[in-house]
């Protein structure tokens, strides 16, 4: 299967500057603390069971994709303790099949490098148990 050659995140996937933003006083209260916990549970229990992408999971959840792209980085960081991994089903393009092969992001890709066309289909993702 073509999607588990990209597995591993955790070098730089999280330094997308837009989701910087997140990093700062937004989410220091208790309560905000409690709450992101609940909702990488939620995530993870989700991409336990199939493969969904920020779209889809932002939707399921009830939160904006931002803040699912956001949620899926630090997923991705610490996951591996627990002998899980974050997989990704890398984009594509729908309208010439162009792979985003080297694609080290959570978001979509703005629009196709070989047709310039953005009719593209989302990075899925899902989580597999490495033991
Ligand atoms: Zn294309």
């Amino acid at each position: 299967m073509r999607a588990a050659t990209y597995g591993f995140w955790t070098q730089n996937s999280c330094l997308k500057p837009e989701t910087s933003h997140y990093s700062s006083a937004k989410f220091h209260s208790a309560h905000q603390q409690v709450r992101m916990q609940t909702i990488r549970q939620k995530i993870i229990d989700l991409l336990s069971l199939q493969e969904m992408d920020a779209r889809q999971l932002s939707k399921q959840i009830g939160i904006r994709e931002k803040e699912a792209v956001e949620h899926l980085c630090h997923i991705s960081r610490s996951l591996a303790v627990k002998g899980k991994k974050l997989t990704i089903h890398p984009a594509e393009c729908l309208l010439c099949g162009y792979v985003f092969e080297n694609r080290q992001r959570f978001t979509r890709p703005g629009r196709c490098p070989r047709c310039k066309k953005s009719h593209l289909q989302s990075p899925g993702f899902y989580i597999i148990n490495l033991v």
